[in-house]
Formats: structure tokens, sequence, C-alpha cells
């Protein structure tokens, strides 16, 4: 096995490929040119669109002469991909694609993406430097509670956990109060799941009696698929006993594993060597210096199948390049604020689900299970309703307690938005609970009205 461990501080360090994530930036900026040029050829002779693209643009691969003409690409879009269901942007034949997989799609036709040989091994590398960052190795159990099936969250971490040689339990979703026997029965000591579906287990085992000190040997958690604020990380810390650490990844690019936190948890290493990132002003699509807030622009260097110039991600975030204490070289972004097209816009102010979440985890008495509600009112302004759960113990104070907690939640909203919001705190677990990706926001607007 590749590991190593070097000599930095008092924190454990193990890094899977030291050669590509301790790469000096010369060098790593000299290999990202080389294969961006690889990709930009494939893309340019093998996907339709990406040729009507440039050729619209005037750019040739050949155009392609430094890391700052990357500029000069188009960028691609979720619409791109949509329309182009089902193969027409695989730049392989299909006999040389070993697995598809797909993106929600929600609404209207999923995003399919495909594989070869050299892809599934290079996200398996991929998925290993994220277990091994956080010191994963052949001697832990790994729970795997992340969906199977056409989602990329079930069969990508179970890859990299076998990559590092770990045994690994696909459980999958659901059935909590079997996954909570599982892990006193296994003894696992990592978990991977949705932020979301990890407070659910937490909750399940609360209620069998099984406390995480005492009867479990979780130590790990790796949580992503969906935003998630550091207050939810604490709580999840907390009731689950282990250190939680933030991945973050997508079905365009690959699936998890484009980039996750090391033990020093200041923003999330992106595995540099595969993907290149910008970030742009959503609005206006104008690059902006790395370091500032804005929209996360990937494109892929390695990738065969389904190879992707200048994604347009729609995640917020902002990237430091500066050395981190762990001895990796590559990139960090900060923790994902939300989604461009998570931004809520109420009475004409920006609004995302985050800020929310931060606030009510602050207080003591709530619980993290929270729906945003936002419609139309009686006279055409937008209404904003937060109904958020409080515990057992709460709840037995009474309504007098219930009320105050409203007002106390409603006053800390609109000192941070600015703008007021019905508060109903519920009992508890009278919210829907999500076995992956949580669905927090219920945005009635443009359906009654
Ligand atoms: P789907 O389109 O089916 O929801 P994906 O799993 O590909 O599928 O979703 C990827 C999106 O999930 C990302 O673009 C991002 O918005 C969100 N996401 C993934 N990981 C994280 C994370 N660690 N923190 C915040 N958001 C995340
Ligand atoms: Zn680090």
């Amino acid at each position: 096995m590749r590991v190593n461990k070097p000599e930095l501080g008092a924190k454990q360090c193990l890094i899977w490929d030291q050669e590509h994530e301790t790469m000096p930036r010369p060098e790593l900026e000299e290999l990202q040119l080389e294969r961006l040029q690889k990709t930009v050829e494939r893309c340019y002779t093998k996907v339709p669109l990406y040729k009507e693209k440039m050729d619209a643009l005037g750019v040739k691969p050949q155009d392609i002469n430094s890391l700052k003409d990357l500029g000069k690409l188009p960028f691609t879009t979720k619409n791109d991909l949509r329309d182009n269901y089902p193969f027409k942007m695989f730049a392989e034949p299909l006999d040389r694609i070993i697995r598809m997989h797909a993106s929600s799609g929600t609404t209207g036709k999923p995003i399919v993406v495909g594989y070869t040989v050299n892809d599934i091994n290079s996200w398996s590398e991929l998925m290993a430097r994220v277990y091994t960052a956080a010191g994963v190795t052949q001697a832990d159990i790994v729970h795997n509670a992340y969906g199977y099936g056409l989602f990329t969250g079930g069969l990508g971490f179970h890859y990299g956990a076998e990559r590092v040689g770990a045994a690994v339990v696909p459980v999958s979703g659901g059935l909590s109060k079997r996954q909570v026997m599982l892990w006193q029965d296994f003894g696992a000591t990592v978990l991977m799941s949705t932020p979301s579906y990890a407070l659910v287990l937490a909750e399940q085992a609360k209620e069998m009696g099984v406390d995480s000190m005492r009867d479990l040997k979780l130590r790990v958690g790796f949580f992503g698929a969906e935003p998630w604020t550091l207050e939810m990380k604490r709580e999840i810390e907390e009731k689950l006993n282990l250190e939680a650490f933030d991945i973050y990844g997508l079905t365009e690019m690959m699936g998890p594993g484009v980039s996750s936190e090391c033990p020093y948890h200041d923003g999330l290493h992106i595995s540099e060597d595969h993907f290149l990132v910008e970030t742009v002003d959503p609005d206006t699509g104008e690059s902006l210096p790395l370091g500032s807030l804005g929209e996360m622009v990937l494109t892929s260097l390695t990738k065969e199948a389904f190879p992707v110039l200048r994604y347009r991600t729609r995640d917020r975030t902002f990237i430091d390049t500066g050395i981190c204490s762990c001895g990796r070289t590559t990139a960090r972004m900060k923790r994902i604020t939300g989604r461009t097209d998570d931004m809520l816009i109420i009475r004409g102010v920006n609004v995302f689900p985050s800020q929310i979440e931060s606030v009510i985890l602050t207080l003591k008495g709530l619980e993290p299970q929270y729906v945003i509600v936002v419609d139309r009112g009686a006279s055409y302004m937008d209404d904003l309703e937060v109904l958020v759960e409080c515990t057992e113990k709460f709840h037995a104070q009474g309504d007098e307690a219930l009320e105050k907690m409203q007002e106390l939640l409603g006053a800390e909203l609109h000192h941070v938005l600015g703008i007021n919001a019905r508060i109903k705190v519920v009992a508890p677990k009278t919210l829907q609970r999500s076995e992956g990706k949580a669905k927090r926001v219920v945005d009635l607007r443009e359906l009654n009205h």
C-alpha cells in the first residue's frame, strides 16, 4: 500500500498518493496543462456538442497552450447535459463503458454519465485518498448507508473502501433500526451517509437505548451530497461520538470524491490532478480571482467516457491555495454555503437555507429537523414559514415555553436575515425524515400562483 506518514505536527496525517497529493505547484500545473490539452482534444473530436460550442467561439484544441487559456473554452451547463440524454455526451462507444450512473432528475430526464475501466479505477483511487486522509485503513469496518443504485454515492464510497482494504458493509439507505443493530453487532468504525440521514440514525439509536459512547465503535464519518452547516457537523459529532469529515462531489464530474477534508478541517482538498477549478460570477460568468466567493466551475482532466469542460456547478464557495498543515499542496474549497439555485429571494432579500439552519442549531431545545416553506400570501407578499422540531424535554415544558421559543427564533432570524418569518415549533418526530438527501425547502410560489 502506498500510504506514507509524514512527520507533520501533532495530527496523524496519512496520505494515499504522496506523489500527486503533495506535488509542488509548478509540477502540478504542468501536469494539469498536459491533461487539459488531451481532454480538450477528446471533447472536440468525440463529443458533437463540444465541437459545436468551440466552433461557435472560434477556438480549436491547439489554442490551449497554457492554463490561462481555459477561459477561451465554453461552459457546460446542466441543461446541456440534460439535452443530450441519454448518451450523446459520451466520448467513448458503449462497448468501452462498464458502468452508468444518473443524477436524481427530480424534474424531467436525469443526467446519465458513463465510466470506462480507467474511469472507475481513477474514481476508486480518489476515494481511497478520501478515506486515507481520515486515517481509515484495512483495519476498519465501513458502514455505507449512502443509497446504492443510479445515485453515485453508494458505489462510489464502496469502491474506495475496498481499495484501501477496509471491510465494507453495503447497507444502503433505509431500515434504520437494522442499521443501528448492525453498527453494534459488526462493530462499524466508519460511517458514510448524508448528514441528514446520520441524524435520523442517531435518533433511531437513542430510541433503541443505544449509547454511542458505550455501545458503538464509530470513530469517523464522511458526510456530503447535500449542504450542511458547521453547527450540523457539531450536532452529528456529539450525537454519534465520531469525527465528521466533509466530502464533496457531483454526478456530472464523477460522483463523491472531487474534494474532501483532511484532519485539519480547514477546507476540502480538491484532487487537482483530476479536476481543474475556477470561480466565476454566477450572474455574468466572468472569471473571479481564486479566493473570491463565487460559483465553482470544474473541468475534468482524466475522464475518458464523460469528459466535461468548465462545468457550472452552481455551488457557492471560495478556493484557498495556501499550503495546508497536513502536507498536501492541493487547493482547498471552503464548505459550500449553498447552491446558486438554492438561494431563495424573499421580498427581495437573498436567503440561503444554510443561514436558517445555523440559527436553529444555536438554540438549545430545538432539533436539527426543519422545513422552510415559502408561499405568496393574501397580499401577494412572499411569506416565509419555518417549521422546526423541539426536543422531548423542551416539549414537556408546555405551550408557554413553545411560544417563547417561537418568538426567540423569529427574532434571531430577523437579526440574521433582516426579514420576518412565521415560526412553528412542532413536536418531536413530526416532520418527515429522509433516507438520502433531505428536502428542506418547499417553495409554493410558482405552484399556487
Ligand atoms: P443529484 O443531482 O442527484 O442531486 P448529485 O449527487 O450529483 O446529484 O448532487 C451533487 C450536488 O450535491 C452538488 O452539486 C452540491 O450542490 C451538493 N453537494 C455534494 N456534496 C456536498 C457537500 N459536501 N456540501 C454541500 N453540498 C454538497
Ligand atoms: Zn490538509
